[in-house]
């Protein structure tokens, strides 16, 4: 019994530390609530878009908490579950948002350009006891697309661009199990929402015109390179020269 004790202090020490903790931090905060049934809260995110969680956090996924809520059965109660598990958005809680969106996501044409940074070629030198090491660099070429019609150093290639949206249904599969059909009408998606009624997070994506796949950019292209003019290549390619001595 003394040792009961001992523990369920140590625990309610533990419990009083993590509660203050959480609270300086700020995260993980519930909200009061004294709705007795089954309910799931609206949340809305920075962007307007709103669903809702069956949860009591102030802050929950990225999403902020609001008063409002729905009463759910035991089986809603699962489908919202089931909802937050996919990551789905109601497409008739979030028309205004997905108009925007569309109305914004316009078609655009890219060009493709050619950009040349030097890449750095250690070589080492052994003098006796001491090693140095000194680079020289070569120019390497690589392309990528832009949308920028100015950009410097296009091929004179373009392609088209667009936006393609995906809503979902769930369905009940022979299992009782929920599965997610998608629609396959990717542009209308507010006409389809009676019978495909949600969206993913990320509910768009940008294709190629030509071959229907999503734009790649062949090579990525980082900050961290340093673009040089093609006429600087051959003169730095060779000139570029410099030299560390490494500690023995
Ligand atoms: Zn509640």
């Amino acid at each position: 019994m003394r040792n009961l004790r001992v523990n369920l202090k140590k625990l309610f020490a533990i419990g009083g530390a993590a509660v203050v903790l959480m609270t300086m931090t700020g995260c993980a905060k519930k909200a009061e609530c004294h709705i007795p049934t089954y309910h799931a809260h609206k949340y809305v995110n920075s962007d307007g878009y709103t669903r809702y969680f069956d949860s009591e956090y102030v802050n929950y996924k990225g999403y902020d908490r609001l008063e409002d809520y729905i009463e759910l059965t035991k089986e809603d109660k699962d489908l919202v579950k089931y909802m937050e598990n996919n990551n789905l958005l109601r497409i008739d809680n979030n028309e205004e948002q997905i108009r925007n969106a569309q109305e914004k996501n316009q078609p655009y044409t890219e060009y493709r350009y050619a950009y040349t940074y030097l890449v750095p070629i250690p070589h080492f030198i052994h003098t006796g006891k001491s090693t140095s090491i000194y680079f020289t660099f070569i120019p390497a070429t690589h392309y990528s697309w832009t949308a920028d019609a100015n950009h410097s150093r296009l091929t004179g290639e373009t392609r088209e661009c667009y936006y393609d949206y995906t809503s979902y249904k769930i369905q009940k599969n022979e299992n009782g199990k929920y599965t997610l059909v998608e629609c396959p009408e990717h542009q209308d998606i507010i006409s389809t929402k009676d019978e495909y009624p949600y969206i993913k997070e990320n509910y768009y994506r940008v294709l190629n015109r030509d071959t229907n796949e999503v734009v790649d950019y062949e090579d990525m292209e980082t900050d961290e390179k340093e673009h040089i003019q093609e006429e600087e290549t051959a003169e730095k390619g060779t000139a570029k020269r410099r030299v560390l001595n490494l500690l023995t």
